[in-house]
């Protein structure tokens, strides 16, 4: 079965069913509760994936970001995806800030990020 089979399959819905009761439906990322998808952080365990461990929750723009990163350091998608979420969760120096405020002190905020 092909990756894209896999993901319309029965099995893999209920994958998803025993994650959404077990984690709270935001992107781990932004926060956003909106266009979530499921991200796996690694592609060893498909079809028996740990829910804990393997399965992440990532808005539709986030996890483009996520990948794009993967191909851009190439790194393996679980390093990647752990080093992404460091990276977008501690730094994030405009929060709080006015638009003024912002460009004031040169914060430079990534593209994909302007309006969440
Ligand atoms: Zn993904
Ligand atoms: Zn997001």
């Amino acid at each position: 079965m092909s990756y894209n089979d896999y993901l319309k399959s029965p099995h893999w819905k209920n994958k998803k069913k025993d994650l959404a009761l077990k984690r709270a439906k935001k992107c781990i990322i932004c926060c956003q509760v909106n266009n979530l998808d499921v991200h796996h952080k690694t592609y060893k365990r498909i079809g028996s994936e740990d829910i804990n461990k393997d399965l992440i929750y990532l808005c539709r723009r986030c996890h483009k970001a996520v990948h794009q990163f993967v191909k851009d350091n190439k790194l393996s998608i679980w390093q990647a995806t752990e080093r992404f979420i460091k990276l977008k969760k501690i730094k994030r120096p405009w929060e709080g800030l006015s638009v003024g405020q912002i460009k004031k002190r040169g914060i430079v905020i990534p593209m994909y990020l302007y309006g969440i």
